[in-house]
């Protein structure tokens, strides 16, 4: 009989094949005495001597698919399995006290991985760290007989069941391979659900049970639309998702025609939809989605891929290459919004009970004004490139926002010195993700440019639910008729003022929320790159008046998140 597992759908798409757990075996084993030393340490010199040779060999496999990057990480590990220092201790340690292997190698490498790890100052020797417990792990694994979980080796479909997945573990797939993933922990806006998005691999987050219950080689159905898994279908089951992975892949192919659409609904009024971006690299995504704007360069990522504070020329070279690359359409960056989950391990920020809370973003900027100063120059510089709008994250009282916009008319006169008009035709706005900064937007629309709603934080602040925490997921809630009020408070006001309302948290391509958007007239909409060209397809079939109304008829008549989908469902005559 088939199982169904059930938890949040975080990227779309149907995937059929069979699990790869992610999850590293138990690696526990009892210390005791040997009375053959000389036997023991063949076991550890067998151990390395398997260890070696199962790096070469996903090396040699995964050089066709991986970055040189990636595959140098391999080398770095077998050189350590070399280390005749490293070998000699484990040897000493087994010779003079008599214990097994497994103990003198978990000794040693915890006592070498200890000592690279306190070298407080030097990132690269604590990301040796990391290394050295790698390797032991995987000695470890020979000696006790059990097969460690490897991303690269994968060879055939599959689906990756994971407890959680991280950046490095997303370096490693190789795409052809991954027909979908499922986690035990996180949320729509979680890490793993943005990247899974990124990447077009169809995603469950969130699922609390996912390792406990599927198995390694467990035939499954994703159901990336519906946030659904299924264990060992039935042949009926597997036949009607092919059927609706196909029905999937038809749509696909129907929204691709929409490349160079413009965004309009069925009425003809025009909007934007635009692409959230990390980095430059992202720019092929944003083209290939035929992006009206860039939404939101989340500029943080140039501080995160770095050892160092970027320079202004290397930011501004990024910003120019974004800019050049959308070609005189609009390209909003955000200042850096470093801090709560987002640190940087060359920047030592104070320890905080509640790092969401805490010292980040705007807050860090307003402070630290040296990097902020360098960061504005930068973009200052690159708006000679492109549309460049700039926008300040985290932003709480009109007083941050006034002495943001202070440093920025600062730096702006300092460059004018020697380039009269650089900088003029910059919009400054604002993200709307604080409540605070949400009830009192129409203050706020007196003197920005623009907003752009971070539902992501805004939805975590309102409804006091921390948006990584998957026991609290399910107070994420876009349709929630609170949030609806106060969004649409935040659209209605910019109008009023005549400025641009946006929204770039995940909401703005969430398909259930689309129409209340459109129906409360937002402006645009960004979204990462792979949800974009089925939004123009959904927008081309909404007329405004309508949506206008079903809002007015949510607000006046629901209470609950459930009560608004299922009558936007109906008015709109979905199933
Ligand atoms: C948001 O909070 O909605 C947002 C877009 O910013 P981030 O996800 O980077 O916090
Ligand atoms: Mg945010």
């Amino acid at each position: 009989m088939s199982k169904k597992i059930e938890g949040i759908a975080a990227s779309d798409g149907i995937g059929i094949a069979k699990a790869y757990l992610l999850v590293d075996p138990d690696l526990s084993f009892e210390k005791h005495s040997v009375s053959d030393v000389n036997a023991e340490v063949q076991r550890i010199h067998g151990s390395f001597d398997a260890s070696i040779a199962e790096l070469k060999q996903i090396q040699a496999r995964a050089k066709s698919s991986l970055g040189d990057e990636e595959v140098a990480v391999f080398d770095a590990h077998i050189a350590m399995l070399s280390d005749p220092d490293m070998i000699k201790q484990i040897e000493d340690e087994i010779k003079n006290d008599k214990v097994n292997a497994e103990q003198a190698l978990t000794d040693v490498t915890t006592n070498f991985a200890e000592t690279l790890a306190a070298m407080k100052d030097n990132k690269y020797m604590q990301e040796r760290a990391a290394d050295v417990k790698d390797v032991a792990k995987r000695a470890l694994s020979h000696l006790l007989g059990k097969e460690l979980p490897n991303l690269a080796s994968i060879n055939s479909p599959v689906i990756i069941v994971a407890h959680e997945i991280t950046p490095s573990d997303t370096s490693q797939m190789n795409k052809k391979y991954i027909k979908g993933m499922i986690t035990d922990m996180g949320g729509r806006t979680s890490h793993s659900a943005i990247m899974s998005r990124t990447l077009e691999i169809p995603a469950v987050v969130g699922s609390e049970t996912a390792t406990s219950e599927i198995s390694n080689g467990d035939q499954l159905i994703l159901d990336g639309l519906n946030g659904v898994a299924i264990v060992a279908p039935s042949q009926e089951e597997v036949n009607d998702y092919e059927q609706k992975a196909k029905h999937f892949a038809a749509q696909r192919v129907e929204w691709a025609k929409l490349v160079d659409a413009p965004s309009v609904s069925k009425d003809g009024k025009e909007f934007e939809i635009a692409a959230n971006i990390g980095t430059p690299a992202d720019m092929d995504d944003v083209h290939k989605a035929g992006a009206d704007a860039v939404g939101l360069f989340r500029t943080e990522f140039l501080y995160m891929d770095s050892d160092a504070l970027p320079t202004e020329d290397q930011q501004f070279n990024a910003y120019k290459t974004v800019a050049e690359s959308m070609n005189g359409k609009p390209v909003v960056i955000r200042t850096m919004d470093i801090g709560g989950d987002k640190p940087l391990p060359y920047l030592p920020l104070p320890e905080e009970m509640n790092p969401f809370l805490g010292y980040r973003a705007i807050r860090i900027s307003l402070d630290r004004q040296n990097i902020f100063r360098t960061q504005l120059r930068a973009l200052i510089r690159a708006s000679k490139y492109g549309q460049i709008r700039i926008m300040f994250p985290m932003i709480a009282t009109l007083d941050e926002f006034r002495k943001a916009k202070k440093v920025f008319m600062e730096e702006k006169q300092n460059l004018q010195k020697d380039d009269p008009k650089i900088g003029d035709n910059i919009k400054l706005g604002i993200m709307i993700e604080i409540p605070a900064a949400a009830i009192f937007a129409d203050q706020f629309a007196k003197e920005v440019d623009f907003f752009s709603i971070g539902t992501n934080d805004l939805i975590q602040y309102s409804f006091a639910a921390d948006r990584g925490n998957d026991a609290v997921s399910y107070l994420y809630q876009p349709l929630n008729p609170a949030l609806l009020r106060l969004i649409k408070h935040v659209i209605d006001s910019a109008h009023a003022e005549g400025k641009i309302a946006a929204m770039c948290g995940e909401m703005a391509g969430d398909q259930r929320a689309l129409p209340l958007l459109l129906g409360m007239g937002l402006d645009e909409y960004s979204m990462s790159a792979s949800s974009i060209l089925r939004s123009r397809s959904q927008m081309r079939d909404l007329t405004t008046g309508e949506c206008a109304a079903i809002v007015d008829e949510v607000l006046a008549k629901c209470q609950t998140a459930d009560e608004v989908e299922k009558l936007v469902n109906e008015r709109l005559g979905n199933e």
